[in-house]
C-alpha cells in the first residue's frame, strides 16, 4: 500500500464479496498487502446469509484451497456431506455412467455444503483479517483505469477507492465487466433450474444422480440425514407452474420424476429458480483490472463446476500476484495479469465447452441426440481415457 498526500492507495480492490471475492481476499491474510473489498449487500446479510437453495458440490482440490485459506476448519463437520459416487442416467434406460471415489483413489468424490454456510464461514474468516477492509452496502458505479499508477473505483456512497489492481468478482452478470467494455460469449439455454432441499424415505447412500429426461433433467445431490438437494431443469415456459404448485403437488411431481427411486419425498423450505445462462468473458484482464469467479466464467450449474472453477482462478491469480511481489514487480501490469489469463483459459475452456455441449446434447429431443447419448454413456464408461478426463476434474 502507498500513501500520497494523506490519500491511501490499496494494493488490491475487490468488487463483490460473494464466495469467490471473499476467498480471494482471504488469500492475503497475514501479509503486508492492503486489500479493500466492496459489497452492495449489508453486513448483516454477509454475516448470516439466507439459504438460496444452492448446495455446492466441492472437489477435493477446492476443499484443500478452503483449508489453506483457514475457512474449512470453521465449517461444522456435521453439516458437510460426502459424495461417494455419481451416476448419470439417460431417459428411462437402466444403463448409467458412473464415477466412483475409488477411481480417483480417495475416500469420496467430493463434498456437499449449502452455499449460505460457505458464505457465512468465508465471512467469519474475512472479518478477522486486519489487512482487509470491508466496505458494505455500497455499489461500485464506475471504474477508471487510465492512470498509469493506479485504478480507481467510485462507489454509490460517493467514496472513491484507488488500488494498484482492481479485481471484479461481481457475478456472471458483472456490471464492472460492462463498465470496462469487456463483452462475453453468452448462451441462454432458455431453461430455468429449480432447486430445493427434500427429505426422502430411502437412503441416497451418498450417491449423486443425474437423470436426463429429454426436455427436463432431474438431479439429486446427497446431503445429510436422508436429505438431498433436488435440482430440476425445465423449459422457461413450464418453470413457473413448478414454482407455483403447492408443496403436496410438488412432492408428488418429484416422486414421479424420480420414478419412486427415493420412496416418499417431502420438500423442506422453499423452491428457488435460476435462469440457465452461461457466460464466458472475451478477456479476463485489462490495465490494472482482472475478472474473477463467475464474472470471468459463468458455468452451467448442472455439472457443479462454477465455484470450483472460481477457486482455481483465485489460486492462479493469487500465485501470479505473490510471484510479482517477490520479484518486486508491479502487480497491475499486463505481463503479470496476462499469465493469469492464459492459465485460467487453459483450465476453463475445456470445462466450459464440454459442459455446454453435454447439457445441449442431454436436453435435446432430436433423434440423433438420443442415439448419441446412449453411445456416449457406454463409450465414457468403457473408453478409459475419456472417463479419466472427467475424473481428473474431480481429483483437482
Ligand atoms: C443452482 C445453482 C447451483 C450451483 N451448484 C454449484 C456446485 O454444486 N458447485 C460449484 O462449484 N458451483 C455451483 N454453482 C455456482 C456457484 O454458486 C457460483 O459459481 C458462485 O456463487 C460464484 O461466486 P462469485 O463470488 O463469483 O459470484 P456471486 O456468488 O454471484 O457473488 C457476487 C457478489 O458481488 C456482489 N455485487 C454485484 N455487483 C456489485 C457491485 N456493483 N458492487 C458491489 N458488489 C456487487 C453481489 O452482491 C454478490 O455478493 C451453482 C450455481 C447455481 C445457480
Amino acid at each position: 500500500m502507498t500513501s500520497k498526500k494523506n490519500e491511501i492507495i490499496f494494493d488490491i480492490a475487490v468488487i463483490g464479496a460473494g464466495p469467490v471475492g471473499i476467498a480471494f481476499a482471504c488469500g492475503f491474510a497475514n501479509s503486508d498487502m492492503k486489500v479493500v473489498i466492496v459489497e452492495k449487500q449489508a453486513i448483516k446479510i454477509l454475516a448470516n446469509p439466507k439459504n438460496d437453495g444452492r448446495e455446492v458440490a466441492l472437489t477435493h482440490h477446492s476443499a484443500d484451497i478452503l483449508k489453506k485459506l483457514g475457512v474449512w476448519r470453521h465449517i461444522p463437520a456435521n453439516l458437510i456431506s460426502t459424495i461417494k459416487e455419481a451416476r448419470v442416467l439417460n431417459g428411462s434406460s437402466k444403463y448409467f455412467l458412473d464415477f466412483k471415489h475409488r477411481q480417483i483413489q480417495k475416500e469420496s468424490l467430493g463434498y456437499l455444503i449449502p452455499n449460505n454456510l460457505l458464505r457465512k464461514y468465508l465471512y467469519k474468516r474475512l472479518k478477522n483479517l486486519t489487512n482487509v477492509t470491508l466496505v458494505n452496502g455500497a455499489n461500485c458505479i464506475s471504474i477508471e483505469t487510465s492512470n498509469k499508477e493506479y485504478s480507481s473505483i467510485t462507489l454509490s456512497n460517493g467514496k472513491k477507492i484507488k488500488a494498484s489492481l482492481v479485481v471484479a468478482s461481481d457475478s456472471r452478470f458483472s456490471k464492472a465487466r460492462s463498465m470496462m467494455g469487456i463483452s462475453t460469449f453468452t448462451h441462454d439455454f432458455n431453461k430455468n433450474m429449480i432447486v430445493c432441499r427434500m427429505k426422502h424415505e430411502k437412503s441416497h447412500n451418498n450417491i449423486a444422480y443425474e437423470f436426463f429426461r429429454y426436455s427436463q433433467t432431474q438431479a439429486s445431490l446427497p446431503y445429510i440425514k436422508k436429505q438431498s438437494s433436488i435440482v430440476t431443469t425445465v423449459p422457461k415456459d413450464t418453470s413457473s407452474t413448478l414454482m407455483k404448485i403447492n408443496d403436496k403437488k410438488f412432492n408428488k411431481e418429484m416422486q414421479n420424476n424420480f420414478n419412486n427411486f427415493f420412496g416418499k419425498m417431502k420438500i423442506i423450505g422453499k423452491r428457488y429458480s435460476y435462469p440457465m445462462i452461461t457466460t464466458y468473458s472475451k478477456k479476463f484482464v485489462a490495465h490494472r483490472f482482472a475478472l474473477l469467479g463467475d464474472a470471468a466464467v459463468g458455468m452451467h450449474p448442472v455439472t457443479a463446476h462454477g465455484f470450483n472453477l472460481g477457486l482455481r482462478g483465485l489460486e492462479i491469480l493469487t500465485r501470479e500476484i505473490k510471484l510479482a511481489i517477490k520479484r518486486n514487480t508491479d502487480i497491475g501490469i499486463p505481463t503479470v495479469l496476462r499469465k493469469y489469463q492464459i492459465r485460467l483459459h487453459r483450465v476453463a475452456i475445456p470445462l466450459y465447452l464440454s459442459t455446454n455441449g453435454i447439457v445441449g446434447l442431454y436436453t435435446s429431443t432430436s433423434a440423433s441426440a438420443i442415439i448419441a447419448r446412449h453411445v456416449i454413456l457406454r463409450a465414457v464408461n468403457f473408453i478409459k481415457p475419456i472417463k479419466q478426463t472427467f475424473l481428473e476434474v474431480l481429483k483437482k
